[in-house]
C-alpha cells in the first residue's frame, strides 16, 4: 500500500479531547490488517541498526512491539509513572498543561546499544524528546526515531533533530 492510501485510513475525530483539537485516530489504521502489516514493515525499515526498539504507552505500544516482533528485537516499554513493577527511572516532561512522567527499567538496555524509538504521532516532540533523555540516562545511544504521524507544524521533528536523532515519519498532517 503506498503512503497516500495508507493516510486514507487514518480517520480525523474533530473536537477530541477537548474542542479545537482534530485528533488522528490511529484505530482505523490498525483496524485494517494490510494497512496495520504495510505501516510496521515501513516503520521497520527506517529503524534499520538499532539492537531494540522502546515505544510510548499506549499506542507506541502497538506500533513499536509489533515492529520489534517483526524485526526479532527486543521491545522496551517507556511506560506512565506507577506501572512498572521493577526499580525505575524516570522523567518529568512539560504538557501544554501541567507536567508528565515517564519511567523505564534502567537494566533493560546495555550501555551503549543504539535504541530506536518508534509512536504513533510526533507533535511538539516532548514524549518523543523525554524518552530520548530516559533511554540516553539508562546508557542507550538513541539515534532513530520513527512515527506513523507527523505534524510538522509543531515543530516536534526540529527539537528531535536538535538532540541528535534522525526522524522519520510515514505521513503528515496540518
Ligand atoms: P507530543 O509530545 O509530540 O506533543 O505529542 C505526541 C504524543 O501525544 C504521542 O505519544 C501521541 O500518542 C499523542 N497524541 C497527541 N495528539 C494526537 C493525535 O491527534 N492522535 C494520536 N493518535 N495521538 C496523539
Amino acid at each position: 500500500m503506498t503512503p497516500a492510501e495508507l493516510k486514507a485510513l487514518v480517520r480525523t475525530i474533530p473536537d477530541f479531547p477537548k474542542t479545537g483539537i482534530q485528533f488522528r485516530d490511529i484505530t482505523t489504521l490498525i483496524g485494517h490488517g494490510e494497512g496495520f502489516a504495510a505501516t510496521v514493515e515501513w516503520l521497520g525499515e527506517r529503524v534499520a541498526g538499532a539492537s531494540a526498539i522502546a515505544g510510548m504507552e499506549a499506542r507506541g505500544f502497538i506500533f513499536g512491539a509489533a515492529v520489534a516482533a517483526r524485526l526479532g528485537l527486543p521491545f522496551l516499554p517507556i511506560r506512565k509513572p506507577g506501572k512498572l513493577p521493577c526499580d525505575t527511572i524516570g522523567v518529568d516532561y512539560e504538557l501544554e498543561y501541567g507536567l508528565d512522567r515517564l519511567e523505564m527499567d534502567p537494566s533493560a538496555v546495555t550501555n551503549g546499544q543504539p535504541v530506536a524509538i518508534v509512536d504513533d504521532l510526533l507533535a511538539t516532540g516532548g514524549t518523543a524528546s523525554a524518552a530520548t533523555k530516559l533511554l540516553r540516562q539508562a546508557g542507550a545511544e538513541v539515534a532513530l526515531a520513527a512515527f506513523v504521524i507527523d505534524l510538522p507544524d509543531l515543530g516536534g521533528g526540529n527539537l528531535l533533530r536538535a538532540n541528535g536523532v534522525e526522524v522519520h515519519a510515514l505521513m503528515e498532517f496540518e
